[in-house]
């Protein structure tokens, strides 16, 4: 548990401002509360690492403009909110669905998205590895705005596996959007929907859109899946970013391959630096690469240019 102190502004200083509300130890754990309560319904793996692949769907804002070359917005009406978001534990069979529409308050506002706001809360909160498309730019941190909105804590922390960063890494794709790699890789297509008319529907309360928006949104989710899985080899490479490591949640006592977690490698000869020499290792499984340190350099004569 973090306590958050009181603020830190000088008592009698005019230029700064008193805050008008900080948590107190009451609010953290009452939020705490709200958010497992949401997460009650929701499964979530009892081994890790819990791996969440997810996808949320926002509504625009409401905006008074003037113009609509170029221009300036006046005044907002209504803020922007998600509406849904699907997602799959990894190692689930099927996806699942979450959205303002099966919130059961009967009061609640359109733009109310408290209902799926805890949810998600909750399952970053008991995630590992969290895999999103675009997801460090886009889903995580739309999702954190609104978390901050409803006044719930930080998720506990979790790693985060961004496929489109990741593509963009290794590879050069004329487009790195989700569908476009989907069609290219032969993994599987976009569920088609009427653009932007979906959304309208959907903030609107119709039914045939939330089915249309349910139906694209967990078949985001699938291809999300299989674009990740087709590059997990190649993610965090010898020498590159590492998201996650296997070995993190291994007994200790078995070699398991970082990036799938299979036991199954096989010794593809070394890797050597001035320092150093490693094993290079190769998972039979996923086909990605691995290193061991070796206890001694192989040739300890090596000297460096100076
Ligand atoms: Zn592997």
């Amino acid at each position: 548990m973090i306590f958050m102190g009181p603020s830190i502004a000088p008592r009698n200083a005019t230029t700064v401002a008193e805050p008008l509300y900080f948590p107190t130890m009451e609010t953290i754990t009452a939020a705490t509360k709200r958010v497992e309560k949401a997460g009650k319904e929701l499964r979530i793996p009892d081994r890790g690492p819990r791996i969440l692949i997810y996808d949320i769907e926002t509504a625009p804002a409401l905006v008074y403009v003037w113009s609509q070359w170029q221009t300036n917005v006046i005044d907002t009406h209504t803020d922007w909110y998600i509406l849904c978001f699907a997602y799959k534990w990894y190692g689930d069979k099927t996806t699942s669905f979450v959205s303002v529409q099966q919130d059961p308050r009967k009061r609640r506002k359109p733009d109310d998205d408290r209902y799926v706001v805890e949810r998600l809360a909750y399952l970053f909160d008991q995630a590992d590895v969290v895999v999103a498309h675009n997801g460090d730019q886009f889903d995580a941190k739309k999702a954190n705005a609104r978390i901050l909105f409803h006044g719930l804590n930080p998720p506990s922390p979790y790693r985060q596996i961004d496929t489109k960063k990741e593509v963009k890494r290794y590879m050069n794709h004329y487009s790195n959007a989700l569908n476009e790699l989907g069609r290219f890789h032969r993994l599987g297509e976009k569920v088609g929907h009427g653009g932007f008319s979906l959304w309208k529907g959907c903030m609107a309360g119709d039914k045939d859109s939330w089915k249309t928006m349910e139906k694209y949104n967990r078949q985001d989710v699938n291809i999300l899946e299989v674009v990740w899985l087709k590059l997990r080899p190649w993610i965090g490479s010898p020498g590159k970013y590492q998201p996650m490591n296997y070995g993190f949640w291994s007994d200790g006592t078995t070699t398991v391959c970082p990036k799938c977690g299979s036991d199954d490698l096989i010794k593809r000869g070394f890797h050597r630096t001035l320092v150093n020499t490693y094993q290079t290792l190769q998972c039979k499984e996923c086909g990605g690469y691995a290193r061991r340190r070796l206890p001694q350099p192989k040739y300890g004569g090596s000297v460096g240019a100076v």
